[in-house]
């Protein structure tokens, strides 16, 4: 067993345990009550259904020869002595009760008079739905030796010697809660035992298969998470969506491939991390060779060499002076964009008087080269919403690059369009044009170091003007034709005065 499983799974299962156990202890408890409540009401209905006639066989067989009555109107002892003693022989459960007709105890006959005398009176409600049902409902009555509780009873009315009432016959007397309760306390211990013994059983078989199926799923996953942790890429969860932790299983897989792919990248970044160091390594190397072979040259051969040579070679060591200093600059800048240390401050600004100084500034290199350099819309003045320094380094850099790949007697335009909320920077030349499959690396400067196009630069320039759109969450897109020219477009928020 892994180390995961060891941790996660005994203390899933314990929970698993603790709330079936209490599952089971309620259910049981449940289960004991409602069938001892149950059984108890059965009891009783059965004993006052059986017994129903009493009362009625009572008046019918024992008041048939002699009043309950003496002459004087009181209750006749000796025939209620009589009556207790054929009663009681046969069912000493039982409690018989005269009663007149508004309920009131004339007189009783009980197994045991000495200890809690009767009330004198019970209510007639019950005693009356009895007759009414014939004995057929089961129906409780008061219990005249103790006024909480109620009773099953039996009960006939009567009307002798010019008087009415009931007989009123208790049938669960004292002797008859006594047994049942203790019957009923061993029952219900019996069934207590039974019930609970059973229902652990079965909950313990059906514990342990659903435990086994929950966990199962999860032991599956504990062991491919384990696997990828272990370093195997490839480890999966299979067929997620079958699984019973759908949402688990397809975040685990989701996140795998998140990892795998970052690993990817990472690697591929690295790799051109190398790239680029090798590559301006060998941009550092080739000037600083040809200044130190024109510097030994002006050291060694300084007598001998012309005065023009001498010129010719210093302005030789002047321009790669320029040059090391220039990509220098360039490549700490990129450094800054690429470890996210330049932040755009936004504000308003013309973007027409920009592209107006820049065009001013180039003008004399432009003309320099017999390209005609110029500003499309220059009345209109359009606002926008960006960094001025950062925009101005790419406009900058894409009109240099105009200048740079077009042919005397060429044309580069800057021009400034409204469209929507946006303004549309268009820098056009008429220059050499961009090769098709060279077109998706040119903002690229690790692969860009690569291309043989590279003669004329460092491939820093575009990368910088890529970095500066992103910083405006905006696109810069090239369209080239070879030998034709090109055209670089990005967009700028306008803002509306
Ligand atoms: P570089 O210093 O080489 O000019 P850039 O990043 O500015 O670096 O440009 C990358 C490459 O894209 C260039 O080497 C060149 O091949 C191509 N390129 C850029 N702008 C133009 C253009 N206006 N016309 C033709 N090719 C261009």
């Amino acid at each position: 067993m892994s180390a995961a499983e060891k941790t996660l799974t005994p203390r899933l299962v314990k929970k698993l345990w603790i709330a079936f156990i209490l599952i089971i202890l309620l259910m049981g408890a449940s289960y004991i009550l409602i069938t001892g409540y149950f059984a108890n009401k059965y009891n009783q209905a059965t004993a006052q259904r059986i017994n129903a006639d009493v009362a009625n066989h009572l008046i019918e067989e024992k008041f048939q020869n002699a009043s309950p009555f003496l002459e004087d109107g009181s209750v006749n002892k000796s025939l209620f002595g009589d009556i207790m003693h054929d009663m009681m022989a046969v069912n000493r459960s039982i409690e018989v009760y005269l009663l007149d007709k508004t309920g009131g105890i004339l007189y009783s006959v009980v197994l045991d008079p000495s200890d809690n005398s009767p009330e004198n009176k019970v209510s007639l409600a019950p005693i009356q739905s009895f007759i009414k049902s014939h004995g057929q409902e089961f129906i409780l009555g008061d219990d005249p030796r103790n006024k909480d509780s109620q009773k099953i009873f039996s009960a006939a009315p009567y009307a002798i010697d010019g008087r009415e009432g009931f007989v009123y016959i208790i049938l669960a007397g004292k002797e008859f809660q006594l047994i049942s309760n203790n019957l009923l306390e061993q029952y219900f211990t019996k069934l207590g035992i039974g019930a609970i013994l059973l229902t652990m059983t079965f909950a313990a078989i059906i514990g342990l298969l659903s435990i086994w199926f929950l966990t199962k799923n999860l032991r599956l996953m504990t062991r491919t998470v384990r696997k990828f942790q272990e370093g195997d890429l490839e480890a999966r969860i299979k067929k997620p969506e079958n699984s019973d932790i759908e949402v688990f299983a397809l975040s685990f897989n989701e996140m795998a491939d998140t990892i795998v792919s970052n690993m990817d990248k990472m690697k591929s970044i690295d790799t051109l991390r190398r790239e680029l160091i090798a590559n301006v390594s060998h941009d550092l190397r080739t000037p600083l060779a040809i200044l130190k072979g024109y510097v030994e040259t002006l050291q060694i051969k300084r007598d001998s060499l012309t005065e023009d040579e001498k010129q010719e070679y210093i302005q030789i060591t002047h321009d790669n002076v320029d040059k090391l200093s220039n990509l220098i600059n360039q490549l700490f800048e990129y450094s800054k964009f690429e470890a996210e240390q330049v932040t755009p401050i936004k504000e308003p600004f013309s973007i027409t008087e920009l592209s107006h100084d820049l065009i001013a500034k180039f003008k004399v290199l432009a003309e320099k080269k017999q390209i005609k350099l110029q500003l499309d819309n220059p009345n209109e003045n359009t606002m926008v919403y960006a960094d001025v320094s950062l925009v101005e380094r790419a406009l900058q850099n894409l009109i240099e690059n105009a200048i740079k790949y077009t042919e005397p007697k060429g044309k580069v335009i800057v021009s400034l369009h409204k469209i929507g909320e946006n303004i549309e920077i268009n820098i056009t030349d008429t220059g050499t044009g961009i090769p098709i499959n060279e077109q998706p690396y040119i903002f690229d400067r690790y692969k860009q170091v690569n291309k043989s196009a590279k003669k004329q630069g460092y491939g820093l320039g575009l990368a910088i003007v890529k970095k500066i759109m992103d910083l405006h969450d905006t696109t810069i897109t090239v369209l080239s034709k070879p030998s034709e020219g090109s055209s670089f477009i990005f967009n700028l928020p306008a803002y509306q005065v």
